[in-house]
């Protein structure tokens, strides 16, 4: 979590923390039931006043909750922004990822377009054998084949796809926060979620190395994940 601390000299340094376990646990307490006293937290969380003492003075230092004398402690609501960020760097996209819409190259741009109809998606994801990632298919590829003479029955999906290695991928164990950012930077609506593997592929009779597609994650992910955050529910 990153928060601006301001010094008396009038400038503003920016530290970063982490919150523990407990102090989320007291954030959520003091949520639900402030303005509370220090006692009356501790009770909650069966420990003692010493011991809380640390984690209520970082948390109302940065800003989280504030202390009114003979009142309790209560939540500023101030740092949500502070939290989404924390969250988002600590949520996995194997903890939020889709499964995967895949399909060969050699499939039609008429398939590919009932494929994205019927399960209710903007890019499919091409695979070779054995579930090796090939490269994507978009919305607008397939639009914008349609503008010239193609028939759409009989061109292959291969011949617009966006392929390897220009593919922009991102692994289960990379942050939600990576997935976002690769997807603004690169402008893209989603990207396949890959782990290196090797499969023995009998179209070769031999082992290929390549990416194994494990999922898809996307800025519909992304979004559901900010209104949960919103509502509290991470
Ligand atoms: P749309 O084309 O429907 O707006 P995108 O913005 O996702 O959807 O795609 C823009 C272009 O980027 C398309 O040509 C598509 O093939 C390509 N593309 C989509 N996803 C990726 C990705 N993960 N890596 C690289 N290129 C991609």
């Amino acid at each position: 979590m990153k928060c601006e601390i301001p010094w008396p000299n009038g400038y503003k340094g920016v530290i970063v923390i982490q919150l523990t376990l407990r102090q989320k646990k007291i954030i959520e307490i003091v949520k639900e039931k402030g303005p509370i006293t220090s006692e009356q937290i501790a009770a909650q969380l069966s420990l003692t006043r010493a011991t809380l003492r640390p984690d209520l003075s970082v948390l109302t230092m940065v800003g989280i909750l504030e202390a009114k004398p003979r009142v309790g402690y209560y939540h500023t609501e101030k740092p949500l922004p502070f939290f989404i960020g924390d969250e988002l760097r600590q949520l996995k996209v194997k903890d939020v990822k889709s499964r995967p819409v895949v399909a060969r190259d050699d499939v039609t741009i008429y398939d590919a377009v009932v494929t994205m109809v019927l399960e209710d998606i903007g890019t499919l994801i091409i695979v070779e054998e054995g579930g090796l990632l090939a490269g994507v298919v978009s919305r607008k590829d397939l639009l914008k084949i349609t503008l010239g003479q193609a028939d759409i029955h009989k061109v292959p999906v291969g011949v617009v796809m966006t392929r390897c290695p220009n593919v922009i991928t991102i692994s289960p164990e990379e942050s939600v926060y990576e997935a976002a950012r690769k997807m603004v930077q690169y402008q893209v609506d989603g990207l396949p979620v890959v782990v290196a593997n090797s499969i023995s592929a009998k179209e070769e009779k031999k082992e290929v190395e390549g990416l194994e597609v494990v999922g898809r994650i996307t800025k519909t992910n992304i979004t559901k994940i900010f209104v949960e955050l919103g509502a509290g529910i991470y």
